[in-house]
Order: structure tokens, then C-alpha cells, then sequence
């Protein structure tokens, strides 16, 4: 499949993890729109939340729960932002399910 972060996630394309499960990777984003902008990445290929089942919305739970348990250590003990795009008015450019975690610093309200 030609998928960019099927392909990370394989190692076809090196990417340094931040962290890693069965589920999981976590990566920072190359075009950070945040002090610190990371990735979580489901290992399981689907779109968008409109392409999950019920097993992968427990997955997404799941991913959702070790987000939070890992958001000090990864530099966010000041709050964060949870972004998962879906489709063109969202801008979304990859097609493969992501959340977006921004923090480090006070974020704009303009959005969400
Ligand atoms: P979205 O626009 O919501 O689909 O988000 C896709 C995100 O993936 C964007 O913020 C990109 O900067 C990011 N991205 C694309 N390619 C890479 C890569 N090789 N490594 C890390 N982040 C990437």
C-alpha cells in the first residue's frame, strides 16, 4: 500500500519513535505546528474516523488512554490539543488515521 506512514511504521521510511506498542507509534511531526507537535499513528491502516469498526474505536481508546499517560513525559504537563483530521475541508494530507498532539506552549482559541 502507498501509504506514508504504512511505510514508517514498517521502517521503510526511517522515523525516529518516541514511542511505541502493538498498537501504536508516536513520532514527531516533520512540520511542527506547535513548541512540541507529535503524532500517534495507529499500526492498523484505516482513513479516517468514518473507516473505524468497533474494535478499532477500542483501539483508538486505547491510544487515546496511553496519550494521556505519557503526556508529561512528553512535555506537556502545561495542557495539550488533540487534532484528528478527516478529509479536504479538514486539510487532512495523509489518509491513514492520526491524532495530532500539540502542546508546549499557549495555543491560539481560534480554532477548537
Ligand atoms: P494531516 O494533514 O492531518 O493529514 O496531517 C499529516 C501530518 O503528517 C502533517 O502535519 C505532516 O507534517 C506530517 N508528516 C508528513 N510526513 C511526515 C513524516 N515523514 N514524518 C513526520 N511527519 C510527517
Amino acid at each position: 500500500m502507498d501509504c506514508i506512514f504504512c511505510k514508517i511504521i514498517s521502517g521503510e521510511i526511517p522515523s525516529p519513535r518516541v514511542y511505541e506498542d502493538e498498537d501504536m507509534i508516536i513520532i514527531r511531526d516533520i512540520a511542527p505546528q506547535a513548541k512540541y507537535h507529535y503524532l500517534a499513528i495507529p499500526k492498523k491502516h484505516f482513513a479516517d474516523v468514518t473507516e473505524m469498526t468497533i474494535e478499532d474505536a477500542s483501539l483508538v481508546g486505547r491510544m487515546l488512554k496511553k496519550i494521556g499517560e505519557l503526556s508529561d513525559s512528553l512535555g506537556l504537563n502545561g495542557g495539550f490539543r488533540l487534532v484528528s483530521n478527516k478529509g479536504a475541508d479538514a486539510m487532512q494530507s495523509v489518509p491513514h488515521l492520526h491524532i495530532h498532539i500539540l502542546g508546549g506552549e499557549k495555543m491560539s482559541d481560534k480554532m477548537c
